[in-house]
């Protein structure tokens, strides 16, 4: 049996604000329906997580307004907060710390024997508790020997699980990566030298450098 794609649904929040703090953490509130997320196979964007400075309200509210929520906590009658968010920026910059820092152009994955860190990553309730693995029937093998067959798709519960659990999948694979020059999410660099994280990136990039001119 193979090990099928991972799958992550989920919904960013435009519309969310910070309408308070307790302690260290900020509440979170949002309205609007939020915009759903439909992503197959891991994104790099555990980066920017792992970055975050949880002082930081902008960038907290930023991210959330991007990407959604790390533990499923919003709606438009539910607030959030930023308590746990610590646990998992930790978590990940230990996985982040297997990656070059001097950048431009692209940040490697230096850290070739890195099994202890992808080890600590698996142990964490996060992935223990919030991952479901869930058999489905697709196409597997590669093109001669394609046929049908059983694949474990990997089911995240929440934001965050599914950030470790890219994390854990781009530590397997040493991928190389890079900051979009637009948007400033990390992307997995297929090609050296790409500068955008999407082709929304680049076409929004080329229109704004227009409107400079
Ligand atoms: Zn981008």
């Amino acid at each position: 049996m193979a090990l099928g794609e991972l799958i992550w649904t989920g919904r960013a929040w435009p519309a969310a604000e910070i309408v308070g703090r307790t302690g260290d953490d900020f509440t979170i509130k949002t309205s609007g329906k939020g915009r759903p997320l439909e992503l197959v196979g891991p994104a790099a964007w555990w980066r920017n997580f792992s970055e975050l400075n949880l002082e930081d309200s902008d960038a907290i509210i930023g991210f959330v307004r991007r990407h959604g929520d790390p533990f499923g906590q919003l709606s438009q009658t539910t607030q959030g907060d930023t308590a746990g968010w610590a646990y998992v920026v930790g978590l990940l910059k230990l996985a982040a710390s297997c990656w070059t820092r001097i950048i431009p152009p692209t940040s490697l994955c230096t850290v070739w024997d890195n099994g202890y860190v992808i080890d600590a990553l698996l142990a964490s309730p996060l992935f223990v508790e919030r991952v479901a693995f869930v058999p489905h029937v697709g196409e597997v093998g590669t093109d001669v020997t394609a046929r049908r067959g059983v694949t474990m798709r990997i089911i995240p519960e929440n934001l965050a699980a599914y950030m470790i659990t890219s994390a854990i999948l781009h530590l397997e694979d040493h991928v190389s990566m890079a900051p979009c020059e637009h948007c400033g999410d990390w992307f997995v660099e297929r090609r050296r030298g790409t500068q955008f994280c999407s082709a929304s990136c680049r076409a929004a990039s080329s229109t704004s450098k227009k409107e400079k001119k």
